[in-house]
């Protein structure tokens, strides 16, 4: 294949290059046949199930991971149990050919878990994914779902759900490229978080064959098709050298003056968390719960956050209260379906539904900040008005939690920062939904990114109206959305006044170089110009022309 080049949007920084393999789509179910041969289709069944339990096996072995080994282990028992082969060999003398006797079984399963609730219930996908592997197996299509050549390699998908962006080991996945997804997706931020380069809206991807050597930008969105084997291997030396080089970089953030900077880690687990940070400065709560069906109990959430805080003796958690609706459904809350999602029940909104919710949420982060010495913060997501935030600090003061805040992701709430900052200890901004609320622009929709380019000149004048706030009412304000994990944009954000920068943990050794390069001075100089520039690419040009 000659070198070509495509182009996407970087969403996860970084260069690397690999063959690539597509994530393949769930096998479509062909016509049923009027007429089988029952023999055969039998054998047809079993020769699909020999198939996936050797491959699932072949993966558990090889799995970096204890739990996602644990995962493909009870797979290959769901696959070999007898009770499933029955009900498939039933469905085949009722006339039903393999694929379809396979799909009939696996939905009596699927509605036999669910019934029994619980921790059955959560396995409905795994027992979903089966199903796909078996009919595939069945038809000679490839594996749905993330490939396993068995050497490192480049993703490239049509969109990525989060389960699967979750599963993937950064250590076989050099790289991801996706013909869909938009820049602020949650697909872009957990590839963030594992730290694999991504690239989304690429344009004819699924086009190149699998074992085409590609490389690709996260920053640029850059794309190379049908590259040598030396050039991969002299893509994938000079990123090992950046990362060591970054990675031998620590310490507190601070400008080049030694203006501090608290630089934090956006994580979804106690898992996310890296070796050495100053503290945590989001942790997205609802991560945790993202499959469940029936709510976390008190007891689980206390051990959940209570690893968080245990691993951060005397440094600053900042935890969000659940953030579920829009892009994070949460099954367990059984949130009624809305024709706008992103404008509905979510967020802190939640409560009104459900007030137990938040209440059983902040007993257990009490009770696990009670025998921890982290300094825990209490945030609630998606405030809009200053009558909510004074609610939401009154419930966390109810609960024994000293500092409480809100996050600034709506318009109504930027604009009035004075007023909302009155009864809450902090503010911090979560420039994805902020920038969603300001532009009307889904921040799923990669054909709207102009729109969600957090150099937006509108973008920054909101910042700097809640970075004001702050500073008139001598409380921090800080930055937790993706944009704080732009080196370039951190250096305006400082300048403006916030105080401290969360993100991925991977992005904070690029911060903190940019920050150590420059003076507080100059920050409020590019901050000054960023602000008065009409455009994204002149605000850009203000801090790198
Ligand atoms: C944000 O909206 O910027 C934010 C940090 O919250 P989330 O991305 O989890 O919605
Ligand atoms: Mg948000």
């Amino acid at each position: 294949m000659p070198e070509s080049e495509l182009r996407g949007i970087g969403v996860s920084p970084g260069r690397a290059a690999g063959p690539v393999y597509r994530l393949a789509p769930p096998p479509p179910l062909p016509p049923a046949p009027p007429v089988i041969d029952i023999a055969a289709e039998r054998s047809r069944a079993r020769a699909a199930v020999t198939t996936v339990t050797a491959e699932l096996t072949r993966r558990a072995d090889a799995a970096a991971d204890a739990t996602a080994a644990e995962v493909l282990r009870a797979q290959v028992l769901m696959a070999a149990d007898e009770t499933l082969l029955e009900a498939v060999d039933t469905a085949v003398d009722g006339g039903a050919d393999a694929p379809h006797a396979i799909t009939a079984a696996l939905a009596e399963h699927r509605a036999a878990f669910e019934a029994a609730g619980g921790y059955l219930a959560e396995r409905v996908s795994d027992l979903d994914d089966l199903r796909d592997r078996l009919v595939a197996a069945c038809l000679g299509l490839p594996m749905p779902g993330v490939p396993s050549p068995g050497h490192p390699f480049v993703l490239v998908a049509r969109d990525l759900a989060p389960a699967d962006t979750a599963g993937l080991d950064p250590a076989v996945v050099l790289g991801l490229i996706t013909e869909e997804g938009g820049p602020t997706s949650h697909t872009a931020i957990l590839a963030r978080t594992l730290g694999i380069p991504a690239v989304v809206r690429c344009a004819a991807v699924m086009d190149v064959a699998d074992g085409v050597r590609v490389s690709l930008d996260g920053s640029s969105g850059t794309v190379r098709t049908g590259i040598s084997d030396a050039s991969v291997q002299s893509v994938n030396e000079a990123q090992r050298a950046l990362l060591d080089r970054r990675a031998a970089s620590s310490g507190p953030g601070a400008t080049a003056d030694g203006h501090p900077v608290a630089l934090l880690a956006n994580i979804g687990s106690a898992r996310d968390l890296p070796a050495d940070v100053e503290g945590v400065g989001l942790f997205r709560t609802e991560l945790l719960y993202l499959d469940r069906t029936e709510p976390p109990s008190f007891e689980e959430q206390v051990t959940a956050y209570g690893q968080v805080f245990a691993a951060l003796p005397g440094r600053k958690v900042v935890v969000r209260t659940l953030d579920a609706g829009a892009d994070k459904p949460l099954p367990f809350l059984r949130l009624a379906g809305e024709p706008n999602p992103a404008l509905g029940i979510r967020g802190l909104r939640v409560a009104r539904a459900m007030p137990s919710v938040l209440d059983t949420q902040l007993s257990a982060i009490a009770a696990a900040a009670a025998s921890a010495e982290a300094d825990v913060w209490v945030m609630a997501p998606m405030v809009a008005t200053a009558a909510e935030a004074a609610a939401f600090a009154a419930a966390c003061r109810e609960h024994g939690l000293r500092t409480a805040g809100v996050m600034i992701e709506v318009p109504a709430a930027a604009l009035r920062a004075p007023t909302v900052l009155r009864d809450v200890d902090f503010l911090s901004i979560g420039t994805n939904d902020l920038s969603q609320y300001t532009f009307a622009a889904d921040r799923m929709c990669g054909d709207l990114a102009e729109l969600l380019d957090p150099w937006q000149p509108a973008l920054i004048s909101l910042i700097a109206a809640c970075a004001a706030a702050g500073r008139e009412a001598g409380k921090p304000v800080g930055a937790c959305g993706e944009a704080a994990a732009d080196p370039d944009f951190a250096l305006v954000l400082v300048g403006l006044g916030i105080s401290s920068l969360s993100m991925a943990a991977r992005s904070i050794p690029a911060v903190r170089e940019a920050l150590s390069a420059h003076t507080y001075d100059e920050c409020v100089q590019f901050a000054k110009a960023a602000l008065a520039a009409d455009t994204p690419t002149t605000a850009r040009a203000a801090v790198r022309p």
